[in-house]
């Protein structure tokens, strides 16, 4: 490992090296990467390693990559943070806590290039990919700030993971590892606008994992209205992924359905919905579009929203309980915040 490497991101294999290089013994390998997930603020707390090789850690890595620019509270308990990454690029990740768990939505890359009309990260056109390293270090921000490990991890914040595959694959083996953050592989959710090839790719990593993919509409031409990655790959090529994906992996993928008043709220946009959903192991997460400045979208009443609901519950499609929406388009979320 070349000096100033990041410590964050890294596996016990590299701190072997590490160490190695340092002419420490391989039992600090071990120390340093409990304080590394734990995590501490700083290398300087990392008590039971001796000074200097503290002090030659500060001077010759960096450890923690993002560093906390604003944290903002809502009136749930909420919280929304902007990091600032080491070439002065910000990301967001946001802490939502709730009865039984506790979950942490992070970034996978600064901006996106998939310009989906409804999304703010869109907007911003694409920066960068993130490390695995930032991605990681995103949760141990969260934990450094709120004092306990979260019980979930979504990659719903900025960026299409799926774009930056090899860092996304090693930061879930970080946050899964059990000399990492040791959060549970189920807990873990990967949300794509539905690329293709990585959808595949993914299930034959055989983990097991949560997929949501976001669909928005049941069709074609207006799916290609809002996401232009609908015209690479048709509804057709990704429910044959879907399909594949869930019969690879048994597991449950989630839906995630934005209501834009007037676009894909009414009785024939749940027929297809209900339609093209049908036979797959799925469920559907409503969530009420959240208008963007200068967007075109809006919010159904609630009204309407519950009518949707129900067409899908009797077209026989499994339609997650609202209030698990929080967990969606967590990147956008827009509340009361009061820095804290
Ligand atoms: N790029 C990935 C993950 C990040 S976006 C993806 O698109 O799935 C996380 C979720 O927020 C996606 O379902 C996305 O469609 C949704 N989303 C983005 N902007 C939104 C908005 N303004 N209102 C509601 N959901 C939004
Ligand atoms: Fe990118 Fe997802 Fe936003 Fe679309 S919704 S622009 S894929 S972050």
């Amino acid at each position: 490992m070349a000096a100033g490497k990041v410590l964050a991101g890294q596996g016990p294999e590299e701190l072997k090296e590490l160490m190695a290089e340092f002419g420490e013994p391989s039992y600090r390998a071990a120390q340093l990467i409990k304080w590394i997930y734990r995590p501490v603020a700083a290398i300087g707390e990392m008590s039971n390693l001796p000074i200097g090789l503290r002090e030659r850690l500060v001077q010759e890595t960096v450890y923690h990559p993002c560093s906390r620019v604003t944290v903002r509270r809502s009136q749930d308990g909420t919280r929304k943070y902007l990091l600032e990454l080491q070439d002065g690029e910000l990301i967001e990740s946001v802490y939502i806590p709730e009865a039984d768990r506790s979950t942490v939505c992070i970034s996978s890359q600064v901006g996106c290039k998939m310009g989906c009309t409804f999304c703010a990260t869109g907007s911003m056109g694409f920066v960068r990919h993130l490390t695995a390293g930032e991605i990681v270090d995103q949760v141990l921000q969260v934990i450094l700030d709120v004092g306990s490990r979260p019980s979930n991890v979504v990659y719903m914040g900025m960026g299409e993971p799926l774009e930056n595959y090899g860092p996304l694959l090693r930061s879930i083996e970080i946050l899964n590892a059990a000399w990492g953050l040791n959060i549970g592989i189920r807990q873990i959710t990967v949300s794509t606008c539905g690329l293709v090839p990585g959808i595949r790719r993914l299930g034959k990593e055989g983990l097991g994992l949560t997929l949501a993919v976001s669909l928005h509409a049941a069709d074609d031409e207006k799916r290609s209205r809002i996401m232009p990655v609908a015209r690479v790959y048709s509804l057709d090529e990704l429910l044959d992924a879907l399909h594949e994906y869930a019969a690879r992996t048994k597991r449950r993928i989630t839906i995630e359905y934005a209501l834009m008043a007037g676009f894909n709220d009414s009785r024939e946009d749940a027929r297809q919905l209900t339609e093209l959903l049908r036979g797959l192991l799925c469920h559907v997460n409503l969530i009420p579009v959240n208008p963007i400045p200068g967007g075109l979208h809006h919010k159904p009443r609630d009204n309407q929203i519950v009518r949707f609901e129900n067409w899908l519950r009797r077209g026989g499609l499994e339609v997650k309980e609202r209030g698990a929406d929080i967990e969606a388009a967590c990147g956008q979320l827009r509340g009361r915040w009061e820095e804290i």
